[in-house]
């Protein structure tokens, strides 16, 4: 058989699972092994230098000369112990991936020897090559300079013998090239705007670390397959192939026995993932056959998003070594579940207190309860920014499916906290604690919301007892987007309402009274944001227009609030992006858009015209051979009987023939048009409105064809081979 699928199959049958054999230690002996993490620091730094770096880091201080040569001294130490020989700055670029550019610590000093050289200004500063790295614009090519510099508060680690250095990325003139500096920027907006608002209620907080936990959502395929399929291997997802008869309509995957193959890729994952101090935690098949998730501790945002970062490039190097291709794509396969990232997102404060977690007293219950207003108003003031946050090519297949919950952005509270909230805004009675200040007349937060199991599966913004769930995060997406967004909106709104209550303060409200009021006031505001039931249904589809809710489908006009003037407003007066840098973002944004579904239609175009076609009328040509042998043996009126079926099936071949082929030139000739267009936005919005809707037209065409056409001639694995793991 020379047909590649089936040589594909062939090898997925004899494949046999990869024993992982874990290390000899606990994991509690090798965590962080490859991490400069704390530990090593201590260990390779001079005590005084020790203490000032923790204190540096801790305090958001900077780091200078002198200290810097010894932390690149002792950072070198470490990593040559650890068998490094090159080193890197780690950058997170705007095209959503991760960066390096490998530099060896080998330095020649005179004829026939060297030594390995490693010091503060390598540590800190880089100026990489950078101009192919997107820049929307900022860049003009005469000054493509961009600068890495040093990210001290997310620990440089080793892979693959590279010493690799987070840092962010920008440019000459100083502008953000990466998603690190504004995510940075907009902790640091959060961390002093809680503080402050903290102190309300708590003089000891010092410092308050937004926190994060995703859980990634993932497919894996055996790599002969996948390199039989063009389209996973150029788009990530198969453009086309019918429903295998069998997929996920038993659930009976959900939460199944793990693969054995599987199972030792997890393994594998995991050990990799201790020594880079990513705390991977949980770890269970998905709904979807084939389709699987893992879930690290949550961390500080900071560090969470890196680590995602790092877990999506591990997963792929160490599938590789199973024989298997990590698919990360949010919609790998049509009529099975696509796959999301549920970012975990909190606030702690240095005291160790979860600022989203009811407390026991009536002052901790209000201090929640200010928290949690705050969060609701700042969604409720900036959906468009937060769905923007999530948009992609491939999370545009996913929202709204069914599975995922729908591009309309809402917050699902509870029913006990929502009726809690109701009681406060309706009663009023807050404004009567004018009494002594821990005598707040707060309703009691019922015990139950800790163990909330109250839960909603389909909102994309969901309290789930002491944290925010954010589920329209796209898989293969970095958190940081919507982080970014996240962190900046409540840090906005939490500086709006300590201005608010200040101001009734000064006018000699009690300090209790004038935060209800806010919060009173906060809940009423809000409300519209608010939503309880099944985000997947069509009734709230017509609610949420009811309530003037936006419902944006598609991507490129998500992105457009990028720089609408609330966004640009909300980004400058916190200092975080300027309108000239988030212009950039949305031109960026709008190029990758444009791009993958241009790869994608180019994809559908060649696969059909190259595979589809010429199999489809193999087979026709075998059909109309019979037809014609039957008429040369059968007398005419039997012939006629008898032959109709096989008639009326090369009539349909030829039928889905044709639509493959016209449609194939008719979305041809609007790419053409497409590309003709000025500027990103009209390109990007072309794409979306005149090219992308063919593709599900032509798919039906070749899936209807895949059903007709003899499985011996079929040369593109198929769904249930994909599927499901041998
Ligand atoms: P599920 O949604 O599957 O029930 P879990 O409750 O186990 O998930 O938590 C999912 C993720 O939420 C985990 O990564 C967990 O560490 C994270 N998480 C838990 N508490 C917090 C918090 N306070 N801040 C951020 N993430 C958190
Ligand atoms: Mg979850």
């Amino acid at each position: 058989m020379s047909n590649l699928r089936f040589k594909a199959v062939e090898y997925t049958l004899n494949r046999q699972p990869i024993k992982v054999i874990p290390p000899k230690q606990k994991v509690s002996e090798y965590y962080g092994s490859l991490t400069f993490n704390k530990r090593a620091m201590r260990e390779f730094l001079p005590i005084d230098t020790f203490d000032n770096i923790i204190n540096a880091i801790e305090s958001n201080n900077k780091i200078d000369r002198r200290m810097a040569d010894q932390i690149a001294a002792s950072m070198k130490a470490w990593a040559l112990s650890n068998g490094a020989s090159h080193y890197t700055h780690w950058f997170h670029p705007l095209t959503g991936a991760t960066a390096e550019k490998h530099d060896s610590f080998m330095h020649p000093i005179d004829e026939g020897s060297a030594i390995e050289r490693f010091n503060g200004n390598e540590l800190i500063q880089q100026e990489p090559d950078a101009s192919s790295f997107p820049n929307g614009g900022i860049r003009n090519t005469f000054e493509a300079r961009g600068y890495t510099a040093w990210d001290p508060t997310s620990p440089a680690f080793i892979i693959e013998e590279t010493l690799c250095i987070p840092t962010i990325f920008v440019s000459y003139t100083g502008e953000a090239l990466d998603y690190k500096t504004p995510l940075l920027k907009s902790l640091n907006e959060i961390d002093k705007a809680a503080v402050a608002f903290c102190k309300y209620f708590e003089t000891s907080v010092t410092k308050v670390i937004p926190t994060l936990g995703v859980e990634q959502e993932y497919f894996l395929v055996d790599s002969a397959l996948y390199a039989a399929r063009p389209d996973l291997v150029l788009t990530g997802r198969t453009v086309f192939g019918h429903a295998s008869a069998k997929d996920q309509q038993l659930s009976d995957h959900y939460f199944g026995t793990i693969a054995k193959r599987a199972l030792e890729f997890m393994k594998e994952l995991e050990i990799e993932s201790y020594k880079l101090g990513i705390p991977l935690k949980t770890r269970h098949n998905e709904v979807a056959p084939n389709q699987f998730e893992c879930a690290p501790v949550f961390e500080e945002v900071n560090l969470a998003v890196d680590h995602n970062q790092l877990l999506m490039h591990l997963m792929q190097r160490i599938a590789r070594h199973h024989h298997l291709t990590v698919l990360l794509h949010e919609k790998p396969f049509a009529g099975v579940n696509g796959s999301g990232k549920h970012n975990n997102w909190s606030m702690a404060t240095d005291s160790g207190i979860n600022l989203l977690s009811p407390g026991k007293t009536p002052k901790s219950n209000l201090r929640f309860i200010a928290f949690m207003t705050t969060v609701l108003k700042a969604i409720s003031n900036n959906p468009d920014l937060l769905r923007a946050s999530i948009a992609s090519a491939g999370n545009e297949h996913r929202l709204g499916g069914d599975e995922a919950p729908p591009a309309i952005i809402s917050v699902f509270i509870g029913t006990q906290l929502s009726k809690t909230l109701d009681e406060i805004e309706s009663t009023g009675v807050l404004s009567k604690s004018s009494g002594a200040n821990d005598n707040i007349m707060i309703p009691k937060i019922p015990e139950i919301l800790l163990d909330n199991t109250d839960r909603n599966r389909t909102s994309p913004f969901a309290f789930t007892g002491n944290k925010f769930e954010l589920r329209a995060v796209g898989s293969a997406s970095t958190c940081a987007r919507p982080m970014i967004a996240l962190n900046l909106m409540v840090a906005d709104q939490l500086k709006k309402f300590k201005i608010e209550v200040d101001k009734l303060i000064t006018k000699k409200v009690k300090k209790n009274d004038a935060i209800l009021q806010i919060v009173i006031k906060y809940i009423s505001e809000s409300k519209k944001i608010r939503f309880e039931g099944n985000n997947y249904g069509e009734v709230w589809l017509k609610e949420a227009a009811k309530r003037g809710l936006t419902n944006i489908q598609s991507a490129p006009l998500a992105l457009k609030s990028l720089i609408s003037k609330d966004t640009i407003d909300l980004f400058e007066r916190n200092g975080i992006l300027t309108a000239n840098e988030l212009d950039a973002r949305y031109q960026i944004n709008l190029e990758n858009y444009t791009k993958k579904i241009q790869i994608e239609s180019r994809v559908i175009g060649d696969l059909a015209k190259n595979h589809i076609i010429p199999t489809a009328i193999k087979y026709q040509n075998t059909l109309i051979e019979n037809a014609i042998g039957l008429k040369a043996v059968l007398d005419e009126k039997t012939y006629r009987g008898l032959a109709k079926n096989q008639i009326q099936t090369i009539k349909d071949i030829s039928e889905h023939i044709y639509e493959v082929k016209s449609t194939v030139d008719a979305m041809l000739n609007e790419r053409k048009i497409a590309n003709r267009l000025e500027g990103q936005e009209a390109m990007a919005l072309a794409y979306n409105s005149k090219v992308f809707p063919y593709f599900d037209t032509i798919r039906h065409h070749v899936d209807k064809l895949e059903l007709l056409v003899d499985d011996e001639l079929w040369s593109l694995p198929k769904y249930r081979e994909l599927l499901f793991m041998r």
